[in-house]
């Protein structure tokens, strides 16, 4: 479903990004594993083009993203034509930005009326059952502000999911969350990986990317170090920066 080749990314000089290949298969869930400043959220957001890339290129689900192929040249795609792919990635982010004067529901519903117009009924009901499905079917009326951390970032996952992407992303989700709510959103995460749901997650998390991911990415320094099963990566990594690394994390 995701397709990247030599990804490069610069930020003023500073090349980020050095030649990513990755490859995820339709209900996959990768996760993606490496030190602060390894270019994993700049990764993630190239693919939702948050940002442009430098080189390389990037499809989803058979769409090259940013660019259109002219004849062996490539153009930049239109804004238009950008929001319309970006309408089939979800993403969550580490802060929970939901819309603060919404209530939990409206904020779910907020993208499929606005974005792509939907009718609001229909979009009601399907933004109840995906507040359900999150554990909030008794918060539909609350504001942001009068959710804990844990639920907030539950309603932004409902959100994303209610613009039925075809790749959800997530950027450390539960790192900004109290301990004790971390559970809560890793338990959305693991149910929607086991419907098929295919996911990029960023994440710090040993023991969800060692039960739930297919595969986990080691990345160091703006490069793919090493990747594999999570019992081949976490239990016996091959390389230094990855045993480092873990050592770390323990
Ligand atoms: P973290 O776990 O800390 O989020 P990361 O692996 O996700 O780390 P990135 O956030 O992708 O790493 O950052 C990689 C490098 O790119 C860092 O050195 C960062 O300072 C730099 N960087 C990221 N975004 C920008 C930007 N918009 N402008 C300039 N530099 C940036």
């Amino acid at each position: 479903l995701v397709h990247a080749l030599n990804v490069t990314k610069a930020f003023h000089g500073n090349e980020v990004l050095k030649g990513i290949d990755m490859d995820v298969s339709k209900g996959e869930v990768v996760c993606l594993l490496g030190p602060s400043g390894s270019g994993k959220t700049t990764f993630l957001r190239c693919i939702n083009q948050l940002e442009t890339i430098d080189g390389g290129r990037i499809w989803v689900d058979g769409d090259l993203i940013g660019f259109e192929d002219r004849g062996g040249t490539l153009h930049h795609l239109t804004d238009k034509a950008v929001a319309a792919q970006r309408r089939d990635i979800g993403m969550v982010f580490q802060r929970f930005n939901l819309f603060p004067h919404m209530t939990a529901l409206e904020n779910v519903m907020e993208a499929p009326i606005q974005v792509k117009g939907e009718k609001k009924k229909d979009v009601r009901e399907r933004a109840l059952a995906l507040l359900e499905q999150v554990g909030l079917e008794d918060k539909p009326g609350a504001y942001p502000a009068q959710l804990s951390g844990g639920q907030q970032q539950r309603v932004a996952i409902a959100r994303a999911l209610a613009m039925r992407p075809k790749l959800m992303l997530f950027d450390e989700p539960t790192s900004a969350l109290d301990p004790e709510l971390v559970g809560e959103v890793l338990k959305v995460m693991r149910d929607l990986a086991a419907d098929g749901m295919t996911m990029i997650v960023v994440t710090h998390e040993m023991g969800f990317a060692r039960e739930v991911a297919d595969r986990v990415v080691f990345m160091d320094g703006g490069v793919v170090v090493e990747q594999g099963r999570p019992s081949e990566v976490i239990s016996n990594p091959q390389h230094d920066r990855t045993k480092s690394f873990l050592r770390r994390m323990r």
